[in-house]
């Protein structure tokens, strides 16, 4: 019985890639209004990329999220554009320009 739903509550985290338990995911609504659910999927964090999150700024990584087609795009693609984006803007990347 909580074999087959633990399965069907698996979500992956937007960070990390990992595949975590919905109930141990953080929910994540990119554009800041998680009341608004229509039409909405929502992301998921697991619980140490939320952590990290909420420790930096956030400004950079909503409009990354945005940029990167967050919710948009299949997430393989989403993904892939995401890391293409926060290494181009990483805090090191200008730093070594
Ligand atoms: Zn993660």
């Amino acid at each position: 019985m909580w074999g087959n739903r633990d399965r069907a509550t698996q979500v992956t985290c937007i960070a990390c890639g990992d595949t975590v338990s919905r109930t141990d995911a953080r929910e994540y609504d990119k554009e800041g209004d998680r009341y608004d659910r229509r039409d909405k999927e929502f992301e998921y964090l697991c619980k140490p990329c939320h952590r990290d999150i909420d420790h930096q700024p956030r400004g950079n990584l909503e409009s990354l999220l945005a940029e990167s087609g967050a919710g948009e795009t299949d997430r393989e693609a989403f993904l892939t554009r995401y890391a293409e984006l926060a290494t181009e803007r990483g805090p090191r990347s200008e730093s070594e320009r």
